[in-house]
């Protein structure tokens, strides 16, 4: 099955729902950055919670970076999506363990470690939106539900998961996002609350064989309003380009460029997102330095 977000209005419209399959794409983020099973996992969630979060956006040039900092073994995460839920993301450090926890689940609480959340939305303002959030528990779900919470106000509730096979492989990955409009009635929270209550582990279902679509229907378990209206493909995608490369070095300013182009073998960038890897002759960079002297 490929990679997709489900979404639905359900209760009369009182409730939104999206619900994700993210298997293929988060087994491809483990692949290019050589992770080990927690940071996979870890990173897994985030790239997940980044994809629902994406269809959020209004605009296509809008994007949504979620960064997370704590003093833990993984050091930090950051994920970016664009409106299309095409997402790229990496960890600080790809390759360490921690024991499971007590539940026999990975620790990704321990991995991350106390610290804070960040969301930037750019949605075409000037300067973007930030929020910001301590870490409540470093599960990942649960801070970006209290993000919802406290930095935008909404009522929502976010769930995402990643099972590991044989080899540290991605078996199964995903999520979904269910937000209560300023309307909804109590009556509607107690059942909402109830179905998620009464829910096997998103990992469960998806491994099951269960669509996004399928998870829609157990969450709203008995409501017939639900309307699932639109799909959206979840996707792996980088955009890093020569121009950005050398815009990241023109950032660097003209003293350490200068010295970046002492040597003659040139520099080598490399894409945190993707790996992809970017030669600069010592010539180049000292042309670069000459275009950034008449700017
Ligand atoms: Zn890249």
């Amino acid at each position: 099955m490929q990679d997709y977000i489900a979404k639905a209005m359900a209760f009369s419209g009182q409730v939104r729902i999206y619900a994700a399959v993210t298997t293929h794409t988060v087994d491809y983020a483990r692949t290019i950055h050589d992770m080990n099973p927690t940071p996979s996992v870890a990173l897994g969630r985030v790239l997940t919670g980044a994809a629902l979060m994406s269809q959020t956006l209004k605009g296509e040039d809008h994007s949504i970076t979620i960064q997370i900092r704590g003093d833990g073994p993984i050091g930090g995460i950051i994920a970016v999506t664009d409106a299309k839920a095409g997402v790229r993301g990496y960890v600080h450090n790809p390759n360490f363990d921690v024991p499971l926890n007590e539940m026999g689940k990975f620790d990704i609480a321990s991995a991350v470690g106390s610290g804070y959340l960040n969301v930037i939305k750019d949605i075409g303002m000037k300067e973007p939106y930030v929020g910001y959030v301590d870490l409540v528990s470093g599960e990942i779900a649960e801070d970006l539900t209290y993000y919802y919470a406290y930095s935008e106000q909404t009522p929502t509730v976010m769930n995402l998961g990643v099972l590991i096979g044989a080899g540290g492989r991605v078996e199964a990955a995903g999520g979904y996002f269910v937000q209560l409009l300023p309307d909804a009635g109590e009556d509607v929270i107690e059942r909402i609350e109830k179905s998620i209550g009464q829910l096997q582990p998103i990992t469960t279902l998806i491994h099951q064989g269960k669509t996004p679509e399928d998870i829609i229907r157990l969450i709203v378990s008995e409501d017939d309003s639900v309307e699932i209206y639109d799909n959206c493909e979840v996707h792996y995608d980088c955009y890093c380009s020569r121009e950005r490369m050398e815009r990241n070095l023109l950032s660097l300013g003209r003293k350490d460029l200068l010295e970046i182009a002492e040597d003659e073998k040139g520099a080598e960038l490399q894409c945190h997102f993707c790996n992809k890897k970017y030669h600069f002759t010592q010539s180049e960079l000292l042309n670069l330095i000459n275009v950034a002297q008449r700017d």
